[in-house]
């Protein structure tokens, strides 16, 4: 069955979907929105947005601090953030599971507290070419001071990883390999079962950025065999300012304290401070309380749809999207890997991708265009920008058909 052919109103009611997320009802220009944007934020349903506000409204306090009823509360409510995110990622302890404003933070709290102090003049960090600049300047950054460098493994023309390149440049000087789950500008899923095996021979440890894959598919850090799994929530229907670092507790427990400051202490002495187990030795400071609050609202209700019903249409979507763009003359897609997610990078020919953009938005669609944090993606496939059309499984072929008659009426006007 083609993709326009397949009847996705089976998978699951996207009306009902719909009806959860308030700001998908609004105009833009005076135009019904159509939010391709998601790689860069999720919308939030009405269940994240009322736990936020209900935590506001009716239990506000500082967490761990205090022994009123507010903030056990608001304790409670905290590091049940904890529980439910250990369980969506099948981490093997909630204590594994440090709470981080994002994937961004997660991955610099691996570089400054597991990879600098242990690096060394002639080590290197193995990432890859498809990488944002969270999974790059980090090790950038930690390189330049101790005299590593950063490898970087290719891709081919489709946007995959090149497997067999990447085992390669495992070699003994490689002290970490960060990969991607999945790409922010091809939708590349990369095969990380694979991967940690290999790097596993070679006792190598990975760390993988996992923005991109939690809004689409179940992840099990135990199955996947990785070493560190960075996320962010914003992407995943969460507030912004939440995100989260697993890694394995033999790895934690040998980690120093990356932030210092309160909650992170056994005992501060002028003579020497002690400090608290994991996870808090790694979270000083007053955390986004109520965004995790928020995050935990949002795991609840991806567990209410379910991911095998959110695959099925999200991927239908890609396959229908995918076809349709390729209607249009001269467009050309970034990113064809076999396995992929519902990104879509592309250009058409003669027109720049921000000028479309800004005529897009005032018919109402919201897309992306740029570089997309990845800059050497850029480089390799020799272009300054691409536009992306994120799609998440809130999104309907409707929309697609109406960005595509947008993109139709862009396209003449640039001509
Ligand atoms: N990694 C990938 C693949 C991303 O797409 C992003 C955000 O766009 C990040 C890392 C950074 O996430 P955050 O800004 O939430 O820390």
């Amino acid at each position: 069955m083609s993709p326009s052919q397949a009847t996705t109103a089976t998978v699951f009611d996207v009306a009902q979907i719909r009806a959860d997320f308030p700001l998908l009802a609004r105009t833009v220009h005076g135009k019904p929105l159509v939010y391709f944007d998601n790689a860069n934020t999720s919308q939030k349903p009405e269940s994240v947005i009322e736990a936020v506000n209900a935590h506001y409204r009716e239990r506000n306090a500082n967490v761990a601090r205090a022994v009123h009823q507010l903030g056990e509360e608001a304790t409670t409510a905290y590091e049940g953030a904890r529980d439910k995110l250990a369980h969506f990622i099948h981490a093997p302890s909630r204590n594994e599971v440090i709470l981080t404003s994002g994937t961004t933070q997660s991955i610099n709290l691996v570089a400054y507290s597991y990879a600098l102090p242990r690096l060394k003049p002639g080590d290197s960090i193995l990432t890859t070419v498809m990488e944002h600049h969270a999974n790059i300047v980090p090790w950038q950054l930690v390189a330049a001071r101790s005299g590593a460098t950063v490898k970087a493994a290719p891709i081919n023309e489709r946007g995959e990883l090149i497997l067999e390149k990447f085992f390669e440049m495992l070699t003994p000087d490689v002290k970490l390999a960060c990969v991607t789950h999945v790409s922010n500008v091809l939708g590349t899923v990369n095969p990380i079962r694979e991967i940690a095996r290999e790097c596993r021979k070679r006792g190598i440890p990975l760390l993988v950025d996992g923005s991109q894959a939690l809004p689409h598919r179940p992840v099990d850090v135990q199955v996947l065999g990785c070493d560190f799994y960075a996320l962010t929530g914003h992407k995943m229907l969460a507030p912004t300012g939440t995100g989260a670092l697993w890694a394995r507790r033999e790895l934690l427990d040998d980690m120093p304290p990356f932030f210092g400051g309160g909650e992170m202490i056994r005992e501060v002495r002028f003579d020497g401070t002690t400090f608290a187990g994991i996870p808090h030795k790694f979270e000083a400071g007053t955390p986004n309380i109520a965004g995790f609050v928020g995050l935990g609202a949002a795991i609840d209700y991806y567990d209410s749809v379910g991911f095998e019903a959110i695959h099925a249409w999200e991927q239908n979507l890609l396959a229908y999207a995918t076809e349709r763009l390729r209607e249009i003359p001269g467009l050309r897609i970034f990113g064809e890997a076999k396995d992929k997610e519902p990104v879509i990078s592309f250009l058409i020919d003669g027109a720049q991708a921000t000028d479309m953009a800004t005529l897009l938005d005032l018919q109402g669609i919201a897309v992306r265009s740029g570089h997309h944090c990845a800059h050497p993606l850029m480089q390799f496939y020799n272009v300054p920008a691409t536009l992306r059309a994120s799609l998440a499984f809130y999104n309907t072929r409707e929309e697609i058909d109406a960005f595509v008659v947008a993109l139709l009426k862009v396209r003449k006007l640039l001509m």
